[in-house]
């Protein structure tokens, strides 16, 4: 058996002891004789399964109280379209910032729901946008808007909020998909958060959603709102009202057990920073050549899509392939932006990055 490092944006690699113990669990979880996947949701083995993955959950992020934790399905995309339609009722619109395709994507499905103010966008000119955030004092927010939405890390761009953004009494929602539980979140400071789970927490399948339970008020919800995605509903039951991904919850729990053992979110965090300045260093930092460029701007450098181009896309390709070949997958930038892109994830060892950086100066040697 050959592991490989994967930089893959999503699904993504998974801490190898939770496979690990997935595997050994998978035809007899616990003395059941049954695996995780075979149990009814409502056995009193799945249900405890569930409850600890949510108990750990606020655990790590310290959710308080006023915040219920859903797990739903449907992924972020999803998501796109259940957040104006349980939150934008009684409202005229809601604020969006948009900086990149996701929350591009957050905003072309909104305003099927209602109307959309883009607040602030970091577009730019044709092509040369999307490599910041644009600064809080620009926004152009509207104190009646029934929630500002943010991507709080653009995958595909590499774009990542150095901080909350302060939204004053508006509530802010956030797509977290490709950064929750790599750093600390305030979620107090959120009326929503989501995430599909596929790339820090564990299979597609999951839907992460946090939310302050006094905004599940019929009044916010809109006409057509399936009952199933009833963000209400869904919380009144325990997110079973129907039956839940069970497999990915029972994997979601064994990466909180695993991330807690490593220390936490803030040891994540502190391992996620080492990582990130490693590879930016290999790519511009102090003593580099140059071979290699970056597009975003250093204050919004993501910590978990690290963007990097080679002085050509025949030399991108050629790089893509020769990494392959080592034993580092998945490099590829997305193809609407093309480059290069290394995605480190919590589950992203120290040693994936370090590898990758070797292989960056050997290539650089052969090429520049
Ligand atoms: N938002 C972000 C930030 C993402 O990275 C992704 C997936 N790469 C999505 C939304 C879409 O998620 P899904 O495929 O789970 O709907």
């Amino acid at each position: 058996m050959t592991r490989v490092f994967n930089f893959s944006p999503g699904p993504s690699a998974l801490p190898e002891p939770v496979l690990r113990q997935a595997a050994e669990e998978m035809l007899d979880w616990h003395g059941t004789g049954v695996s995780v996947m075979e149990m009814s949701h409502r056995s009193p083995a799945f249900m405890g399964i569930a409850a600890e993955a949510q108990a750990l959950l606020r655990e790590l992020l310290g959710v308080p109280g006023s915040h219920r934790v859903l797990f739903m399905q449907g992924g972020a995309l999803a998501e796109n379209a259940l957040v104006p339609m349980n939150l934008m009722g009684g409202h005229a619109g809601a604020d969006y910032i948009d900086t990149g395709w996701w929350s591009g994507k957050s905003i072309a499905e909104a305003r099927r729901y209602g109307m959309v103010n883009v607040a602030a966008s970091s577009a730019g000119n044709a092509g040369s946008g999307y490599t910041h955030v644009p600064p809080r004092d620009t926004w152009q927010l509207d104190p009646q808007a029934a929630y500002v939405h943010i991507c709080s890390n653009e995958t595909i761009g590499g774009v990542q909020y150095a901080q909350t953004p302060d939204v004053g009494n508006v509530p802010l929602v956030a797509d977290v998909s490709s950064e929750i539980l790599s750093r600390p979140l305030d979620v107090a400071n959120y009326g929503l958060i989501y995430a599909g789970a596929q790339k820090n927490i564990g299979p597609a399948g999951l839907t992460i959603v946090m939310v302050r339970e006094d905004l599940l008020v019929p009044e916010r919800t809109l006409p057509g709102l399936p009952t199933a995605f009833n963000y209400r509903v869904v919380a009144d039951n325990d997110s079973m009202y129907n039956t839940p991904p069970t497999y990915a919850i029972y994997i979601a729990g064994l990466v909180f057990q695993w991330i807690k053992a490593q220390g936490g979110v803030e040891a994540m965090a502190a391992r996620n920073a080492e990582k990130a300045a490693l590879l930016y260093g290999a790519i511009d930092g102090p003593g580099s050549s140059g071979f290699y460029r970056c597009p975003v701007a250093v204050d919004a450098r993501s910590k978990m899509n690290v963007v990097f181009r080679t002085p050509s896309a025949e030399l991108d390709a050629a790089f893509v392939q020769a990494a392959n070949a080592r034993g580092l997958v998945q490099l590829k930038g997305h193809r609407v932006v093309g480059g290069l892109r290394a995605s480190i994830y919590n589950a992203m060892p120290l040693a994936g990055v370090q590898a990758l950086v070797a292989f960056m100066r050997e290539f650089e040697a052969a090429h520049g």
